[in-house]
């Protein structure tokens, strides 16, 4: 089912003469390493390493560490380049998943609103155009937002960027997410605060994500509101490179001393509860790292673990209608 292109993998390491390359996977794909690993290593005379940290996007490079252990470059599989700047050279393997979206998008025709939004993840992008050019056989006016900031393909959703989404949001009714999970469908409903459906290439399935946004924001509009009793805040602190917001987590520390509370900058690699469970005289927590972990993990923390917007609407200085998801430029 995936292509995670050894051959070209091989051509690369022969052409540049590396001798020795590290392999980083994200956990979807890592139960391919070890055969990767070994068909590189049959093809080339190079060695091999493989990444096992964990790692949930390319701002999250294994660069460093294999550098660290002698690799010439790393192959990164997944994700769409993200950072410029990299220790050693970095190859992407994108991974592109042969799903047809045709048959559910005409199963399901009815309920895709005339003029509709088209958005998915780098393992789909291919799919967009024969999407478009079939709804707009069946009488839909259909838009793909350009790429923009860290998003490198048109209609591309990240985490931490719904840009593509905001970006063609007033000419919509509503958005058809291509791809799997509900993460990056609920982030355009809550970017754009339009409908949208999730269109599972995995499942075969449809749903809307109405009923989760509203669970979503019942469960934030919990969390600010316990940590606006709050008096001790730690300001987490990603040292991801690509997840770096230190000059953010800095004015969030000046703004709550300034309001006469404790603030605290807590950096880590890893954002868990078990790593800030021994935190235990702080109140609550602000997240300037991956804006995933304040979303998908926020049920986990010991304490509430809020997003830089959700602090400000739990001093006082946004109104909970001008709720927003933290984003990375
Ligand atoms: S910061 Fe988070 S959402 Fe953005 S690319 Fe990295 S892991 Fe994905």
């Amino acid at each position: 089912m995936y292509d995670l292109e050894v051959e070209r993998i091989a051509e690369i390491i022969k052409e540049k003469g590396y001798s020795r390359v590290c392999l980083q996977f994200p956990e979807g794909l890592r139960d391919h390493a070890a055969e990767v690993a070994s068909q590189i290593e049959e093809l080339t005379p190079a060695e091999v390493l493989i990444s096992a940290n964990p790692c949930y996007g390319a701002c999250d490079l294994a660069d460093a560490q294999a550098a660290e252990l002698g690799a010439e470059a790393l192959f990164h599989f997944g994700h769409a380049q993200l950072l410029k700047k990299t220790k050693i050279p970095v190859h992407y393997i994108e991974v592109r998943l042969p799903h047809d979206p045709l048959p559910l998008l005409e199963e399901h025709l009815a309920s895709i609103p005339r003029r509709v939004g088209l958005i998915t993840t780098v393992q789909h992008v291919h799919l967009l155009e024969r999407a478009k050019e079939f709804l707009e056989a069946r009488s839909r006016e259909v838009r793909i937002g350009e790429a923009r900031g860290r998003v490198r393909y048109p209609g591309q959703v990240l985490g931490c960027s719904f840009a593509c989404a905001r970006s063609v949001a007033s000419e919509v009714e509503g958005f058809a997410y291509l791809g799997s999970g509900d993460f990056h469908a609920l982030g355009v409903a809550l970017a754009t605060a339009k409908p949208v459906l999730v269109f599972d290439l995995l499942q075969g399935e449809v749903r809307s994500i109405a009923e989760k946004r509203e669970r979503f924001l019942r469960q934030r509009f919990a969390a600010i509101a316990k940590a606006k009793q709050g008096k001790r805040f730690g300001i987490v602190v990603g040292e991801k490179l690509g997840q770096r917001r230190l000059a953010l987590a800095r004015r969030i520390k000046h703004r709550l001393k300034s309001l006469g509370k404790e603030a605290y900058l807590i950096h880590l690699a890893e954002v868990t509860p078990e790593n800030l469970i021994y935190f235990r005289r702080l109140d609550a927590f602000v997240n300037t790292a991956c804006p995933r972990i304040a979303i998908e993990d926020a049920p986990r923390f010991p304490r509430p673990m809020l997003t830089p917007q959700e602090l400000e609407i739990a001093l006082g200085e946004r109104s909970w209608d001008s709720y927003e998801m933290d984003e990375m430029e």
